[in-house]
């Protein structure tokens, strides 16, 4: 195995202030590697919390320790979907904090043995109950990911995140491969079949491998997505990336005002396109693509 160059950081669960270094893990479980010093919390699991700190810590808290602490946070509702991982270990200090684990043939809501059982494709709670909901490594093991982020957000508040992390390649794919599905009650395999290790160290199926269409299912659902590699500066191999999702408005503005507003001007070339990037672009498209939906089905 190649060496790798440690790299001087802080860690933004605990704080601590340290050397990160590859480490021993082989490269398959590279989203292990590169842990803490001090809380041992590999770089998948800093990538997660960061990018939560990020979006509920305002710019005023580098790690997970500090901002639980914060007032501001500290009365957020919040859903882990799984019951391992060094995130959940901190957010699980909340007041309002809900884990689930997932039994196949438990129902969602039961309570088996220590774990609240629940299935992301039917979760058992009411509609606008959590401010974050987060996952590490699940989604690739459902089923059904387009009607998983649509139960995600169902149960977020209007101004909730979804965050999650996924296997993601360097370069990416440019569309999701679907390798198995389950098809009358039987898992049908398109592809030689894929495990990861769940945290309770039986072997979970991969379902997805997700490319960059991931967003356009996220749109798909109401949701504005991004996709963040912040460990791409520190290891270009590392196959991991967090996905940051906010709901569209959920209101469906009457249908003349939403004519008026239709950027129908944005999505034909007519657009005096130097006053617009490109990505502002995309964005008004895809809105544009959403409203038209919200209208059709209205
Ligand atoms: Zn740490």
């Amino acid at each position: 195995m190649t060496s790798k160059p440690a790299y001087s950081g802080v860690c933004n669960l605990c704080g601590a202030v340290g050397e990160f270094a590859f480490g021993e893990a082989p490269a398959f479980l590279i989203a292990r590697a590169y842990a803490c010093p001090e809380c041992d919390a590999p770089l998948r699991f800093r990538n997660e919390a960061a990018a939560i700190v990020e979006v509920f810590g305002g710019g005023a808290h580098l790690s997970m320790r500090s901002l639980i602490a914060d007032p501001n946070f500290a009365g957020k509702a919040v859903y882990n979907v799984g019951i391992g991982g060094h995130t959940r270990k901190w957010l699980a200090r909340l007041e309002d904090y809900t884990q689930s684990n997932y039994v196949v043939d438990a129902e969602p809501g039961e309570i088996r043995g220590q774990h609240r059982n629940e299935d992301l494709l039917r979760l058992s709670f009411g509609a606008n109950r959590f401010d974050l909901v987060t996952s590490s490594h699940v989604l690739e093991h459902v089923p059904d990911p387009a009607k998983a982020f649509s139960e995600v957000h169902r149960v977020l508040r209007p101004d909730g995140v979804h965050i999650f992390s996924v296997p993601f390649p360097w370069p990416p794919r440019p569309k999701s491969v679907t390798r198995c599905a389950i098809i009358d009650g039987e898992v049908v395999h398109d592809l030689e079949p894929v495990y990861h290790e769940s945290p309770g160290g039986e072997p979970s199926l991969v379902f997805t491998d997700f490319g960059l269409d991931v967003l356009d299912v996220l749109s798909e659902v109401g949701f504005a997505a991004e996709i963040r590699r912040p460990s791409m500066a520190i290891d270009k191999a590392y196959r991991n990336s967090v996905i940051v999702c906010r709901p569209l408005a959920r209101t469906i503005p009457r249908p003349d005002r939403v004519l008026r507003r239709l950027p129908e001007d944005l999505t034909r070339r007519s657009i005096n396109a130097r006053r617009y990037s490109k990505r502002k672009l995309r964005g008004a498209r895809r809105r544009a693509g959403v409203l038209k939906r919200q209208l059709r089905s209205a």
